[in-house]
């Protein structure tokens, strides 16, 4: 029976952490964290996420904000938006919610965040301190990821790490954070993509395999090593008339056919989704003046 990778019960005891954390220090720090949360139009995942960052900033005791805009926003008009929450400097955080409607250019957009308060790691100021290894906030679910494996005992320093997808938001700050050295790194990483010919005998090498692809189950039981490490990064949305909402969301890997073989597995949903909202709330609280809870620095 392979080992759960519970990021659910885990985001909670993290989520208590970052809340003591900014109760011990909010005397000496004297500001209050606050997150505003930008979205165009009305994607019915983006909503359902930013709700869940609002959950956990509400818990916390930080402040937030979901600032709606509509479909028909011009770049003019997202800019403007964006300067507004640059300068409120009662905001500590922002982030502008992916995807945007495809006339609004997303580089250009996360280039005008502050990146004093880009919690989730998108600005080019940051993405190049992470590259050279002086990260000033990490991205969100690739240290949601690593985060899950060092607690669990499964560190990914010396171990051949398969991630598939590289895209900006998951496999490319992932494979770059697992390579550096350091906690969580030191691995020897490999990165597959649409055009990754044998798929299935690349995974079958790695020590842990990290899918981030969007392709449901696409990750077979006869495609990983017996023992192996499966991180599911994937949500994706089936119709299913027999759940309240009309879908269910399932994962990039089969996991009734997996979870057998391999010795720990991350399912989907409550394994990364849930890490990730910890992980912005780590990134807000560090944003805001106050120090990481003590997990950041174990081993
Ligand atoms: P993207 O669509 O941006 O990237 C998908 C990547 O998968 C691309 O690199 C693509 O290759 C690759 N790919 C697509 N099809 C295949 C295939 N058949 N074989 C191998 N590689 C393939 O997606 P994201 O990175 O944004 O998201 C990936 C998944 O992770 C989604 O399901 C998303 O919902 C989920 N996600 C989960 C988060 C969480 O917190 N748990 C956060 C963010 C995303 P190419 O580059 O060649 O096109």
């Amino acid at each position: 029976m392979a080992v759960i990778l519970d990021g659910k019960t885990l985001a909670e005891q993290f989520r208590r952490e970052i809340k003591a954390q900014f109760e011990n220090e909010r005397e000496r720090v004297g500001r209050l964290p606050f997150l505003t949360a930008m979205q165009v139009g009305d994607n019915l995942p983006s909503t359902v996420y930013i709700r869940a960052k609002e959950r956990a900033c509400a818990e916390a005791g930080f402040g937030f904000k979901h600032l709606r805009l509509p479909e028909d926003t011009t770049m003019d008009q997202l800019k403007q938006a964006v300067r507004e929450v640059n300068q409120d400097s009662t905001v500590t955080g922002m982030l502008v919610q992916s995807p945007l409607p495809g006339h609004l250019d997303e580089l250009e957009v996360q280039k005008m965040v502050a990146p004093e308060k880009d919690v989730d790691c998108f600005h080019p100021e940051n993405v190049g301190l992470l590259y050279i290894g002086k990260p000033r906030f990490q991205p969100c679910t690739a240290q949601a990821i690593i985060e899950l494996l060092l607690h669990y005992g499964f560190d990914p320093a010396g171990k051949r790490v398969v991630i598939i997808g590289r895209s900006v938001i998951v496999g490319r700050p992932l494979a770059l954070m697992m390579m550096l050295k350091g906690r969580g790194g030191d691995a020897t990483v490999t990165v597959a993509h649409s055009r990754t010919p044998n798929l299935a005998e690349l995974v079958r090498q790695a020590d842990i395999v990290i899918p981030a692809v969007g392709v449901p189950e696409l990750v077979r039981g006869s495609w990983v090593k017996e023992g192996a490490v499966v991180v599911d990064v994937g949500i994706n949305r089936l119709p299913d008339s027999n759940q309240k909402k009309g879908y269910r969301l399932v994962g990039d890997v089969a996991f009734a056919e997996v979870e057998p073989r391999v010795a720990a597995i991350a399912p989907v949903p409550g394994g990364v989704g849930p890490m990730t909202v910890a992980i912005l709330c780590a990134n807000l609280l560090k944003a805001s003046g106050y120090h990481l809870p003590v997990w950041s620095k174990q081993s």
